[in-house]
């Protein structure tokens, strides 16, 4: 993946640009956003274009609607949105049609328009609504069909509306739904491109996996081997080190014949376990598990703690961090690192007793970072981490799309990005 700043050289100029971005914000039960830095995020991208004469269209998401429903109204966004831009933002209480055509063909330079969540149309995800609970495969696979021509057409009509189109919805890059890859064919080669945030991300992942300094450590943790086995296999084709921890530690320790009491693991995946350590050998990898874990009489805070090998826990107990010579360990790694990229806690790090692993990581990160590393964190969990621990901006990049980072580190190639890379 390679990005040059083409939204930095375009010309926007008494145009129309259509922003696809990621408004996808939490809200109270109340309907009240609980966090913005999506909106945030978003900013730079938004005020350049205004700033340099255009007009802008406001694409989102939010939430998961099965149809029309106002808790996944955007309209519940854009008083906070003027707020942030210092600017009136209009509305369109639906994301095509006539009056929401109108609406954009009435902007004028400086002014933002915002349109009504675009799941409210099935267009959009290109899934089908309102099946027969009972539709056979065939149906159902006929109705996905169906919906193929009218979900084009829905991507046209919202190209329709704009000169240029600008992604910077990197949270949904990984999706191919009408406005994040297919609208872009509506468009030539010089109008459409990546916003200030997804450029971002592209050059972070592309810094990680095509251009990285070695030595190259990769520091896994999270729950789960199987939800992290693609990233695995990818990385062990590219990293120097590769550092297994969070609850994966036990499953790998349980397939060793190793004692775990009650530690989380996933009994079907002791083979993959095995398979993973091999190919790490075969690969010259150095597979970094934890040798030692701080364990707890129950999933609690307060339970009562102690500190073990991973592979002789007592019975009763379970691992919820790892302990203080694999501290030491992944420090030494981390610190001598050139390029880093950390996805998944070392252990359960929403409970402050068992967040000391988590946090020593994070601060090796930061070490390596100032000493010259480049690192990237990312990935649900791990951004939590270094929020909580204030350690955010210590790092060289925070990926703001879970989902999609993840794929695009498996070496998958996303279609919103092909839409505009080609
Ligand atoms: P993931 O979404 O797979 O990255 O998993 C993140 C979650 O894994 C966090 O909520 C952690 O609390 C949890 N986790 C990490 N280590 C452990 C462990 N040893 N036992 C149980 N859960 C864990």
């Amino acid at each position: 993946m390679n990005a040059s700043s083409k939204i930095e050289g375009y010309s926007f100029d008494n145009k129309t640009a259509f922003v696809r971005v990621d408004f996808n914000v939490p809200l109270s039960e109340t309907l009240q956003i609980t966090d913005d830095t999506r909106m945030r995020a978003a900013l730079p991208t938004i005020k350049h274009i205004l700033e340099h004469n255009g007009r802008v269209i406001l694409a989102s998401h939010m939430g998961r609607p099965k149809g029309v429903e106002e808790k996944c109204s955007l309209s519940l966004i854009r008083l906070h949105l003027e707020e942030l831009l210092g600017r009136e933002v209009k509305f369109a209480p639906s994301a095509v049609g006539q009056e929401t055509s109108r609406m954009a063909k009435e902007l004028k330079n400086g002014e933002v328009l915002l349109l009504e969540n675009l799941r409210f149309f099935e267009e959009e995800e290109g899934k089908p609504r309102g099946l027969n609970p009972d539709a056979t495969d065939e149906e159902k696979k006929q109705a996905k069909k169906d919906l193929k021509p009218r979900q084009r057409a829905f991507a046209e009509q919202l190209a329709s509306m704009a000169d240029c189109y600008v992604n910077d919805a990197f949270g949904t890059a990984h999706r191919a739904h009408a406005s994040t890859a297919i609208m872009a064919d509506f468009f030539g080669e010089e109008d459409k491109m990546f916003g200030f945030l997804m450029e971002k991300e592209v050059r972070a992942v592309d810094q990680i996996l095509n251009h990285m300094e070695r030595p190259f450590t990769a520091i896994m943790g999270g729950s789960k081997v199987s939800s992290k086995i693609g990233i695995i296999e990818n990385l062990l084709g590219k990293v120097d080190y590769l550092i297994l921890t969070g609850g994966m530690t036990y499953t790998f320790a349980k397939a060793f014949g190793g004692n775990i009491g009650n530690s989380i693991c996933e009994e079907d995946k002791l083979d993959l376990a095995l398979e993973i350590v091999e190919k790490a050998k075969q690969k010259g990898v150095s597979l970094v598990l934890a040798k030692d874990a701080k364990i707890a009489d129950a999933f609690a805070n307060n339970a009562q703690t102690d500190y073990a090998d991973t592979e002789n826990i007592p019975d009763g107990w379970m691992g919820l961090d790892i302990g203080p010579k694999t501290i030491q360990q992944v420090t030494e790694v981390i610190t001598q690192s050139k390029t880093i990229l950390w996805n998944g806690p070392t252990g359960v790090f929403e409970f402050d007793n068992f967040a000391s692993g988590s946090k020593a990581v994070a601060e090796a990160i930061a070490q390596a970072t100032q000493l010259g590393a480049y690192s990237l964190v990312g990935g649900g969990d791990s951004v939590a981490c270094v929020n909580k621990f204030g350690l955010a901006d210590r790092m060289s990049y925070v990926s703001t799309g879970g989902g999609a980072l993840l794929e695009a580190i498996e070496g998958k190639v996303l279609p919103g990005i092909a839409a505009i890379q080609g």
